[in-house]
């Protein structure tokens, strides 16, 4: 699509207003509207907006940014009505000076592919994205309640959540999803969709439209969608599992028919790297206090380092496809991630370990619960960072991840996860309550 492409197709859809979209620090979606007479301006990249109030966007004295919207991001909102519809356009946000402002997740993941490209590489990546949808309460406040235990008598033909999900399936496609799974995931509540595997760019682009679009339309069920990592105690939390490749010349760059386990020396020294720089990434793709909630055994999620090509339980996993589907899928991010941020970080630990040939521990095909303390160790299996704190601690001293993040980016984000955590360390939770109030 280029921009004449986009002013037509809006025109030709009845688009009245266009929703410029990027995204903050944080992964959190913002948006400025315009107008369709707006648009052909936009395209040319000549809307300014005051970045100040965006936190880590700007100085105060830099506040006004300029959108570049990136035409091949036109997509109409199909729940909006056909008279007067909504679409949007996302945005790489730009320096007065017309050079890429640093503190853009967009930017930065254009970066880190733009570093791919010059080693040959482009990279493909899979999510797998879960997610909890809970009753609202009469006032419309979110619960933790699910539709699937509204209890035993409740005579209602269709499950309110399945109902939610398929009109969320079928308005994805609407918007150029290619789905390839939907299904209700193990906790009560959970759902999980997969969609089709695409560059990076268009996978971190549509991972936060589909958890915009998974909101809008559990709203508009009744029920409130949350990719919070952790809602409840007790049950599995949701991930986003990151199946990753790297592509050479058209072709997948991780098959190897000559290689025992027909993965390609990439692919081993990927693995490595993202070994390697595991602790540090975390930072990123669990950037969250609740993320470690979910980081804990007896939940499907990883907490050891290792790798395997058919266990579940390790950090990384090697799913059975072969040929162009060869991918290595990486299992502790989680849906709360900035996702142009953690593909970035992801990237450049695989790159590093191609660039260094850093060969991955063999591979790890028992289950990883069911070790001793001193059998991890003699294998060399460390484990994920057990709270936010230590994975930052971890990032601090990891250049390599930090470089890929930009200065920044990292001080900004190290300021707010130490505020973050801090925030969290000084209350008093409920379990403290429950464990010290009558005891002492
Ligand atoms: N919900 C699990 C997690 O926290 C993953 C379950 C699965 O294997 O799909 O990662
Ligand atoms: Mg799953
Ligand atoms: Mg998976």
């Amino acid at each position: 699509m280029n921009k004449n492409d986009v002013i037509a197709e809006a025109r030709e859809k009845g688009v009245k207003f266009i929703r410029l979209q990027f995204t903050d620090l944080l992964g959190v979606m913002k948006n400025v509207a315009i107008t369709i007479d707006q648009l052909e301006k936009a395209l040319d990249n000549e809307l300014m907006f005051d970045g100040s109030s965006i936190y880590g966007f700007t100085r105060i004295e830099e506040s006004d940014m300029y959108l570049r919207p990136d035409p091949n991001t036109f997509v109409v909102f199909p729940w909006r009505p056909r008279e007067g519809g909504v679409a949007r356009l996302m945005c790489d946000i730009y320096n007065p000076d017309g050079t890429p402002f640093d503190g853009c997740p967009r930017v930065i993941l254009k970066r880190t592919l733009a570093k791919a490209a010059e080693m040959g590489y482009t990279m493909q990546v899979g999510p797998e994205l879960e997610f909890f949808l809970f009753r609202l309460d009469e006032d419309g406040v979110p619960t933790l309640t699910t539709h699937d235990n509204a209890g035993y008598f409740d005579l209602s033909p269709v499950d309110l959540g399945e109902q939610a999900r398929r009109e969320i399936v079928l308005t994805l496609e609407q918007m150029g999803f290619e789905i390839e799974a939907s299904h209700h995931e193990v906790a009560p509540g959970q759902h999980e969709i997969d969609f089709k595997y695409s560059d990076a760019l268009d996978t971190a682009d549509k991972i936060v439209t589909f958890k915009f679009v998974v909101r809008t339309i559990a709203q508009r069920h009744g029920l409130h969608a949350t990719f919070m990592p952790k809602p409840v105690f007790g049950i599995n939390g949701s991930g986003m599992h990151t199946n990753q490749s790297l592509f050479k010349d058209d072709a997948n760059a991780f098959y190897d028919t000559a290689d025992p386990m027909q993965l390609s020396k990439e692919a081993y020294y990927y693995i490595g790297g993202l070994l390697k720089h595991a602790r540090a990434i975390a930072a990123v793709t669990n950037p969250t206090v609740n993320s470690y909630k979910r980081l804990v055994p007896g939940y499907e999620a990883p907490v050891y380092m290792a790798w395997s090509g058919r266990n579940r339980s390790p950090l990384i996993r090697i799913p059975a496809k072969r040929g162009a589907s060869t991918r290595v899928e990486l299992r502790n991010p989680d849906p709360s991630c900035n996702p142009y941020l953690a593909l970035a970080a992801c990237l450049t630990a695989g790159l590093d370990g191609i660039a260094n040939k850093i060969d991955p521990p063999p591979a790890c095909d028992r289950n990883i619960y069911h070790m001793t303390e001193s059998e991890l160790s003699e294998l060399g299996i460390g484990s994920l960072p057990g709270s936010l704190q230590e994975a930052y601690a971890e990032l601090a001293k990891n250049e390599v991840i930090k470089g890929a993040l930009g200065t920044h980016i990292y001080e900004k984000l190290a300021e707010a996860k130490a505020k973050e955590y801090d925030s969290y360390r000084v209350r008093v939770h409920q379990w403290e309550i429950d464990q010290y109030l009558t005891m002492f």
